[in-house]
């Protein structure tokens, strides 16, 4: 006699797939965090290291004949904290943090602007640029659109030493002209943005790993891996869709997708060369000693009077003694007891109409974007130069 037994397993199975993937999730969501912890960290001591830095820098600079020899080596510096303050920047994109300043913007502006900048650098790649006059606007972050846009020139470069063709183009399509890929976009208008290169393009098994952090095919000093993971987690951040096509020899093609706004665009001050110097008088609020110290002196140097205060509490004092006199704030956002947002608060209470800027190396979360959001004027990245302070106070104060 034979016994047979059945049993469906197909059950069971599939939740034991559906518990791989929510490992693999999991153990990605994990790396995420740390990687963000990290950067925060850095981001947050780093920046004010900098800060000091660049002030310094800038101080010097100020003080100096433009003939001085010394003048080049300033620059120097300063050029170097950037790629410093760049470095963080990409640790705080990939781990989808720092997303300070929204606002509606025209993609084909940022990309002309980085062209341009781009093109002089290499001069052996020829830019071409489809870009849709009538394209959408996108609620996003201006500086992070310009890091997504170089990260990817960059790499096109990387991929085409002797030379090539990088073409970007941009148009406004939906949810409809995105199937077939694989992620399943939330209905919507979107901005495509594609970056083609004719390089030397990628396998498949490289192409599954471009988006990890640290991943890297490039030689020591060279690469870094961070840029396409910073891409993706700012792509992410703003709701969007990232894509690569690409084959061996035959180049690569980089399609992005991004929610359209549905605000109406507001105006930008053009980003100016030169200091603005003013006058008035400005209460400078900062935890560290150093930035407190160097950013009182671009204050005056810019031409304003300046309190100081290292504390939240501290601020408020000051300000509740002196806010007939105070013009405006520059508050820092991170600080140990009472921070930035809390401070704001306060000092909104004091006076509903109180101007702040808001500072920081870093933001938890968005946490610059909701004080943004309860009215905080505007917001400043640490660290900064004498002239991206000047333009920062006038804006505030002109409006
Ligand atoms: P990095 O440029 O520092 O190596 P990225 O994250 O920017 O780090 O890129 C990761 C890897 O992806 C690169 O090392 C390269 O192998 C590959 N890659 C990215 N863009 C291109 C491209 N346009 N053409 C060919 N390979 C590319
Ligand atoms: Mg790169």
């Amino acid at each position: 006699s034979i016994l047979a037994i059945f049993r469906d397993i197909s059950e069971r199975k599939q939740a034991e797939d559906e518990k791989t993937i929510l490992k693999t999730q999991f153990i990605k969501a994990q790396k995420l965090e740390a990687i963000g912890t990290l950067a925060g960290g850095i981001a947050h001591d780093f920046n004010n290291l900098l800060m000091s830095i660049q002030g310094n820098a800038s101080l010097m600079l100020d003080d100096l004949d433009s003939s001085d020899p010394n003048v080049t080596s300033l620059i120097n510096i300063e050029n170097a904290v950037q790629s410093g303050a760049k470095l963080t920047q990409q640790l705080l994109g990939y781990a989808r943090k720092g997303k300070y300043v929204v606002s509606p913007i025209c993609l084909n502006h940022i990309i002309k602007e980085t062209a341009g900048v781009f093109s002089r650098t290499r001069k052996e790649i020829s830019i071409q640029c489809q870009l849709d006059e009538e394209l959408s606007l996108i609620d996003a972050d201006e500086g992070q659109m310009e890091q997504i846009v170089l990260n990817l020139f960059v790499n096109a470069s990387d991929a085409m030493r002797g030379g090539g063709d990088l073409i970007l183009s941009t148009h406004n399509v939906t949810d409809e002209d995105m199937r077939g890929r694989l992620y399943n976009p939330n209905a919507g208008n979107y901005v495509k943005l594609t970056v083609a290169d004719t390089g030397i393009g990628m396998d498949q098994d490289t192409q599954e790993r471009i988006f990890d952090p640290f991943f890297t095919t490039k030689e020591m000093g060279r690469g870094t891996g961070l840029g396409l993971a910073s891409v993706y987690g700012i792509i992410k951040s703003h709701g969007g869709y990232i894509d690569v096509d690409s084959e061996e020899g035959q180049g690569t093609t980089f399609s992005i997708f991004l929610p359209v706004s549905d605000k109406e665009r507001h105006k930008k001050n053009k980003s100016t060369k030169h200091i603005i110097k003013g006058s008035g008088t400005i209460l400078l609020v900062d935890d560290e000693e150093q930035v407190l110290e160097v950013g009182s002196k671009l204050i005056e140097r810019i031409g304003y009077k300046v309190f100081v205060a290292e504390s939240g509490s501290e601020a408020i004092d000051v300000y509740n003694e002196n806010k007939a006199k105070i013009d405006l704030v520059i508050l820092d956002m991170i600080m140990p007891q009472m921070g930035g947002g809390e401070t704001y608060d306060k000092m909104k209470m004091i006076d509903s109409k109180v101007k702040v800027l808001l500072s920081s190396g870093y933001s938890i979360d968005g946490e610059a974007a909701e004080i943004i959001k309860r009215g905080c004027n505007s917001f400043i990245q640490k660290p900064f130069s004498m002239k991206d302070l000047s333009v920062k106070i006038d804006e505030v104060l002109a409006n």
